[in-house]
C-alpha cells in the first residue's frame, strides 16, 4: 500500500506540469501501481473532483462555467466554474470534441487550448530527466522484485474503452431506404426515447432490447445510427467481438464500462454490432464453453435486467446469425423485439439508389430503374459501393457526369471484382474461349434458363473468363427444372473442354465450375427433395461447428442412406454433363464460329449471341428440355 500513497503523491506533482515530460513521468510511475495491483482504489481517489464530459456541456449550457483550458492530446479538460476561480476540477474528454468547443464559443466562455508539445518542453525535459533517471531505476527495481507478474493482465479492461461515443450521429430515417417496415418499427424506439412519458403514464413497459436481424450490408448499423439521430441522443457502438479477449473478465469489465458510461448519458442509445460473437449459446462447440464469452454474456444479461426500462437507455443489436443466439438474449425484458432488415426488393433498390445519388453527379440519361433492375441479390452496402465506383471511374476518365457506360463497368466490377488485361493470343486463350462459349452455348439452348447477358475473356477478379447470365428478377422459388438447367449449363465449360480437346486436354479451371455443381446437386438432393430418395430433408442449411452448434448431431442419417444420397448427386451430376456435352457436340459449327468471333472480339453481348446461334444451331427454335 506504500507504492499506492507515492503514486497519488506522483499524480498530484504531475498534474501540475502540464508538459510534455510530465505526462511521460505519470505513465512511468502508474506502472507500478499496475503491479501493486489495486488500480481501481487510486481510480476513485483521482475522480472524487470531476465533472463528466455530458455534464459539463450542461453545465455550459446554463452558463455555469468561467473557464476552460483544454489539453487534447491528454484528453483531459481545467474548467473553472463561476465562484471556485482557483480550484480547477478535471473533465476527461473523447477523441473529438468539436461539440463542446462549439458550445463554449457559442456560451462565450474563455476557452485555451494548452498544447502537451510546446518548445519550453524540450528544455523542461532535460531538466525533469536528471529525476526521472533514479525513478526509472527505481522502477527496475520493483519491477524485477514482483513475483506477481500475472496481475498486469488486471489492467486491460480498465485501460481501454474500446467503444466509441457519437454525441450526435447526424444520420436520419430519410437515409435509410428499402426497408420501410424495419423503419416503421423502429419509429416507436425513437418515441421511447424523445418522450418516455407517453408510455410510462399509461402504464406501458419500455423495451429495453431490440435484434436487428439481417445479413451484412444491409443497413442495420445505419438503422441504429438514424435511431439515435432522430431522437437527437447520443450514440454509444461496440461491436460483440471487442468483448472478447484473451483474459478471462476483460469482456465483463468492458461491458460494465459500456453501461456505466452509458447510465450517465441516459437518454441514450447503444448498439451493439455482431453481437453473436458473444452471444452465442453457452456450453456449445468443440471441448464444451468457451470461459471468457459467456462471462462475458452473462455480464451482459446482468446489466440488461439490472436497469430499469425507464432510465432512457435502449439497447439496439445487431447480427446475421440469429439462431445461434442464446435463447437468455431473446427472452422478454431482454432483446425481446426483433427486426429483420433484409436484402431490398426491386422498389427498395431505387430507393436506395435515390438516396445515394443525391449528393452524385448523374447523368439525366441514366435512369436508376434500370440499374435497380440489373442488381437483383444486391444490398444497400453494395449499391452504395456500386455508385461510388461508377463515381471514381467517371472522375478517371474526366467526364462531367456518371453514365451508363460506368454503371455497367461498376457493376460488373462490383459483382466480379477487377478487371485484368486479356491474354495475348495462345492456347490457353482459346481454351478459355471454348471454355465460356460452351456455358453460354448451353445456356441458351435449354429451356428454363436464364438469357445470356455477354460472355467475354477479359478477366476479372480470380475468374480468366466470364459469361454472364441476366437473372430473372426476384426468383423467389426455383423449380427443379431451372436448377438442373443451371447445373447443366455450369458443366457447358468443361463439356466443351472435352469435345473440343479430348478427355486428357482437359484443365484445372472447372475446378471452381465442378464445385458449385455439386453443392447444387447435394442440396436438391438432400434439402429441396428433388431426387429419388423423395421429399426428405436430411440435412440443416448450418452446420459449423464454430458458430455455437454441437458437431454430434451433424448427420441424422443412417451410412445407407449417405451412400445413396451420394449415388444421387453422382447421377444428376453425370446426367446434366452427358446433356451438355450432346448438346455442343450437335451444335459444333456454331460452337466454333463463337469462338472465333470471342477470341478475336473479346467480348459478345448477348444479343449478338443469340442471334449467331440461330443461325447456326440445328435445335435452335426447339428448345431442349433438360432429362430426367
Ligand atoms: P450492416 O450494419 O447491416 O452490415 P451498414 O449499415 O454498415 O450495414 O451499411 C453500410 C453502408 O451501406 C451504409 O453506410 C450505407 O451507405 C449503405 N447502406 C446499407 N443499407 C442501406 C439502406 N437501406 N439505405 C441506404 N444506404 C444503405
Ligand atoms: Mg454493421
Ligand atoms: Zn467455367
Amino acid at each position: 500500500m506504500t507504492v499506492l500513497g507515492k503514486k497519488a503523491l506522483n499524480k498530484q506533482l504531475s498534474a501540475k506540469r502540464v508538459s510534455w515530460a510530465g505526462a511521460l513521468a505519470a505513465s512511468l510511475i502508474l506502472m507500478p501501481g499496475i503491479l501493486a495491483g489495486n488500480p481501481v482504489l487510486a481510480q476513485q481517489k483521482a475522480e472524487r473532483n470531476s465533472l463528466t464530459y455530458g455534464e459539463l456541456i450542461k453545465k455550459t449550457e446554463k452558463g455555469e462555467v468561467a473557464k476552460v483550458e483544454l489539453d487534447e492530446a491528454e484528453h483531459v479538460a481545467k474548467v473553472y466554474l463561476v465562484g471556485q476561480k482557483d480550484t480547477p476540477i478535471q473533465v476527461k474528454l473523447l477523441e473529438q470534441n468539436t461539440e463542446l468547443i462549439n458550445r463554449l464559443k457559442e456560451k462565450n466562455v474563455d476557452f485555451a487550448e494548452v498544447s502537451s508539445a510546446n518548445s519550453r518542453a524540450a528544455v523542461g525535459l532535460l531538466i525533469n530527466l536528471m529525476w526521472i533517471l533514479p525513478l526509472v531505476a527505481l522502477m527496475l527495481l520493483f519491477l524485477r522484485r514482483s513475483t506477481n507478474a500475472s496481475s498486469q493482465a488486471m489492467n486491460f479492461g480498465k485501460s481501454r474503452a474500446r467503444f466509441q461515443m457519437e454525441a450526435k450521429t447526424g444520420v436520419k430515417f430519410d437515409d435509410v431506404a428499402g426497408v420501410e417496415e424495419a423503419k416503421e418499427e423502429l419509429q416507436e424506439v425513437v418515441t421511447f426515447l424523445k418522450q418516455p412519458e407517453r408510455f410510462t403514464a399509461v402504464g406501458a413497459r419500455i423495451p429495453k432490447g431490440v435484434l436487428l436481424i439481417g445479413p451484412p450490408g444491409t443497413g442495420k448499423t445505419l438503422l441504429a445510427k438514424a435511431i439515435a439521430g432522430e431522437a437527437g441522443v447520443p450514440f454509444f457502438s461496440i461491436s460483440g467481438s471487442e468483448f472478447v479477449e484473451m483474459f478471462v473478465g476483460v469482456g465483463a469489465s468492458r461491458v460494465r464500462d459500456l453501461f456505466k458510461k452509458a447510465k450517465e448519458n441516459a437518454p441514450c442509445l447503444i448498439f451493439i454490432d455482431e453481437i453473436d460473437a458473444v452471444g452465442r449459446q453457452r456450453g456449445a462447440g468443440i471441448g464444451g464453453g468457451n470461459d471468457e464469452r459467456e462471462q462475458t454474456l452473462n455480464q451482459l444479461l446482468t446489466e440488461m435486467d439490472g436497469f430499469e426500462g425507464n432510465t432512457g437507455i435502449i439497447i439496439i443489436a445487431a447480427t446475421n446469425r440469429p439462431d445461434v443466439l442464446d435463447a437468455a438474449l431473446l427472452r422478454p425484458g431482454r432483446f425481446d423485439r426483433q427486426v429483420i432488415v433484409d436484402a431490398p426488393d426491386l422498389k427498395g433498390r431505387l430507393d436506395i439508389l435515390k438516396v445515394h445519388a443525391r449528393n452524385k453527379k448523374i447523368d439525366p440519361a441514366v435512369s436508376l430503374d434500370a440499374i435497380a433492375r440489373r442488381t437483383p441479390g444486391f444490398t444497400g452496402a453494395d449499391l452504395a459501393n456500386l455508385l461510388n465506383e461508377a463515381a471514381i471511374l467517371t472522375a478517371r476518365r474526366r467526364k462531367e457526369a456518371i453514365t451508363i457506360l460506368e454503371i455497367d463497368d461498376a457493376v460488373d466490377r462490383v459483382v466480379a471484382g477487377m478487371e485484368g488485361t486479356a491474354l495475348v493470343d495462345s492456347k490457353s486463350k482459346r481454351l478459355i474461349a471454348y471454355h465460356e462459349v460452351g456455358h453460354a452455348l448451353v445456356g441458351t439452348l435449354l429451356k428454363d434458363h436464364d438469357p445470356v447477358q455477354k460472355v467475354t475473356l477479359i478477366p476479372r477478379g480470380q475468374a480468366l473468363g466470364l459469361t454472364w447470365f441476366t437473372p430473372n428478377e426476384e426468383q423467389g422459388l426455383i423449380s427443379r427444372a431451372q436448377l438442373k438447367g443451371r447445373i447443366t449449363s455450369i458443366l457447358g465449360g468443361r463439356a466443351a473442354e472435352e469435345v473440343v480437346f479430348g478427355k486428357p486436354e482437359v484443365t484445372t479451371g472447372a475446378g471452381d465450375d465442378l464445385q458449385k455443381v455439386t453443392n447444387l446437386a447435394r442440396q436438391m438432393v438432400t434439402r429441396f427433395g428433388m431426387s429419388t430418395l423423395g421429399p426428405l430433408s436430411l440435412e440443416n442449411q448450418s452446420g459449423e461447428v464454430f458458430l455455437g452448434r454441437d458437431w454430434m448431431n451433424k448427420s441424422e442419417y443412417s451410412e445407407e442412406i449417405a451412400a445413396k444420397i451420394d449415388a444421387q448427386v453422382r447421377e444428376i451430376i453425370s446426367n446434366s454433363y452427358q446433356t451438355a456435352k450432346s448438346i455442343l457436340e450437335q451444335n459444333r459449327i456454331a460452337l466454333e464460329h463463337l469462338v472465333d468471333l470471342l477470341s478475336d472480339q473479346e467480348t459478345i453481348e448477348g444479343e449478338l449471341f443469340r442471334k449467331i446461334v440461330a443461325e447456326h444451331a440445328q435445335v435452335a427454335d426447339e428448345k431442349i428440355a433438360v432429362s430426367h
